[in-house]
């Protein structure tokens, strides 16, 4: 196998460029296959080649099916894997696919909102987001525990090398503070790098870095993706195509003006900026660029050194209102020792949530009088109740069901079965509000004004989550630190408070994670 030139990179400390190959909606790839022997052929060339995996939201070739070719001609792939087109068992498969390829790198992503597909838009799955995928990876990692009949086995260990992403480009406070409190669960679950998603404004990029050596993750390499549009692309992404991107209109205005050279420049000042700013690598990308773009990026970067800073007007694009963490600082960039910005605002919790929170401490909390009587009025004792549904026939379940009309009315409850409200703080459920179904954090596409990537007509529900948890004297970070576990789809349609009273939902399966916490716990498929 050729050498891992990303794990070496970062094991090495050294600073790395890697390009993004967009994979299209066809198994002829002649320009990806261009790119990859003019890299090999390059003693200076490209060595890490990163691709997407149906990006978009559109149909596409996935990464397995062209690392085999990055593979041969001696580079290194970084296949990405979104949870948007596969269920858990599906991305289970595509990990050992992976491995027998012997492919370690993997980025791990919640994915694009569907966009076309065969005769209309595709089903969203999103049944793991990337925090869930990178436990799977890390759990697979040892070896993933399953029975066959009465036999326990364990899937052969693979060391893959899992990245995460982020977005350090939101717009406002708490789309940008849950970005940044899901990082620190990407960490704590074995992410070994983190790739930022595309922008323009380095003062926001930089902020990245300054905020995780302030929560003392400063050690965990960073990747600045720098992204070379054109005008046109940069339109769409203007309108929200690709999801989740920042264009100001000043960026767009300079575009039009501007030919190749001149944004190659500008990629290279960007290279040359995060360089010094210490940064452990640039994830460069653009539509149609070859790999003598590239290496014209690459060199002009070298050449320029620290003198980025006098162009540093070129790499700064704010949007009107822009949130910062930091103060500004006199060297155009933030002012990493400032004290924080967030989190800010004054709210009221919502009698939807004082209700809500007096009915889960007197009723559902398993220490109140109330939990254990249900919990033994239920037939319980001696069954197994995931397997034996006799418990779902008595009279005491059925009463449970007047719970439903509550939590529907109130709180859209969409009968899951694996309630996690009361962590979402009563904000509103997401298997209602969250296009993909989200229980550990927003994905890093809502737009800039900060409502959602699918309908722009309704706001994240994860920034009114954010709000919500104020209001009712809560630290948003608890979302940093609580790993819900995938929805169990065998509750599906249950009663959530009986799943309760049973224990078998994910209430006891929560988990806390911080980096430094031991995360080598190994559990059942
Ligand atoms: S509600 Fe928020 S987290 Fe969910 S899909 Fe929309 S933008 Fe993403």
């Amino acid at each position: 196998m050729p050498e891992n030139y990303l794990k070496s990179a970062i094991h090495e400390n050294k600073f790395f460029h890697s390009a993004e190959l967009v994979l299209g909606r066809d198994h002829a790839v002649a320009d990806a296959e261009t790119f990859v022997t003019e890299a090999a052929q390059s003693p200076d060339g490209v060595r890490i080649i990163s691709l997407t995996d149906l990006p978009g939201g559109n149909p596409a070739l996935p990464p397995e099916a062209f690392a085999s070719f990055i593979l041969e001609h001696g580079l290194t792939p970084l296949a990405h894997l979104t949870g948007k087109d596969g269920n858990r068992s599906l991305l289970e498969g595509r990990l050992h696919h992976l491995a027998k390829m012997g492919i370690e790198n993997v980025l791990a992503l919640t994915g694009d909102a569907q966009n076309a597909g065969f005769m209309g838009k595709a089903k969203p799955v999103y049944d793991l987001d990337s925090v869930l995928i990178l436990e799977l990876i890390r759990i697979m990692q040892s070896g993933i525990q399953y029975s066959l009949g009465a036999r326990a086995l364990r899937s052969t260990p693979f060391d893959f090398f899992a990245g995460a992403v982020v977005s350090p480009y939101k717009t406002h406070e708490p789309d940008q503070m849950m970005q940044f409190y899901k990082l620190h669960l990407k960490a704590a679950l074995g992410a070994k790098f983190v790739i930022t998603q595309l922008g323009f404004n380095l003062r926001k990029l930089y902020e990245l870095k300054q905020y995780l050596i302030r929560e003392g993750l400063g050690a965990l390499p960073l990747v600045a993706n720098v992204y070379i549009p054109t005008a046109t692309i940069a339109k769409m992404m203007k309108s929200g195509e690709p999801s989740g991107c920042v264009v100001t209109d000043e960026l767009i205005r300079r575009l039009e003006q501007e030919k190749k050279p001149q944004r190659l420049e500008r990629a290279a000042l960007m290279v040359a900026a995060v360089k010094d700013l210490g940064f452990s690598g640039a994830h460069i990308g653009g539509f149609g660029l070859t790999h003598k773009d590239f290496l014209t990026v690459m060199g002009r970067a070298s050449e320029i050194g620290n003198d980025w800073k006098k162009k540093i007007d070129e790499l700064i694009f704010e949007m009107p209102g822009d949130f910062y963490l930091f103060s500004r600082s006199g060297d155009g960039l933030s002012d990493g020792a400032s004290p924080y910005n967030a989190p800010s605002g004054q709210h009221r919790a919502s009698m939807k949530y004082t209700v809500s929170r007096l009915f889960h401490h007197y009723v559902i909390r398993p220490e109140s009088s109330l939990a254990k009587f249900f919990a033994s009025r239920l037939h319980l004792k001696g069954i197994d109740p995931r397997k034996d549904g006799s418990w779902r026939r008595g009279f005491w379940y059925k009463a449970l069901e007047l719970s439903s009309y509550y939590r529907i009315a109130a709180l859209q409850c969409q009968r899951c079965g694996d309630c996690i409200q009361e962590h979402l703080n009563y904000a509103g459920c997401t298997m209602r509000w969250c296009y993909k179904n989200l229980r550990n954090g927003p994905c890093g596409g809502s737009r800039v004004d900060g409502t959602c990537e699918a309908d722009a007509g309704q706001s994240c529900i994860w920034n009114i989550i954010y709000s919500d948890t104020l209001a009712a004297g809560e630290d948003p970070s608890k979302f940093g630190r609580v790993l819900i576990p995938p929805r169990d789809w065998s509750l599906d349609r249950m009663n959530a408070l009986a799943n309760r009273f049973a224990n078998i939902d994910n209430y006891e399966t929560r988990s806390v994670r911080t980096p430094t916490s031991e995360t080598n716990n190994n559990s059942d498929a």
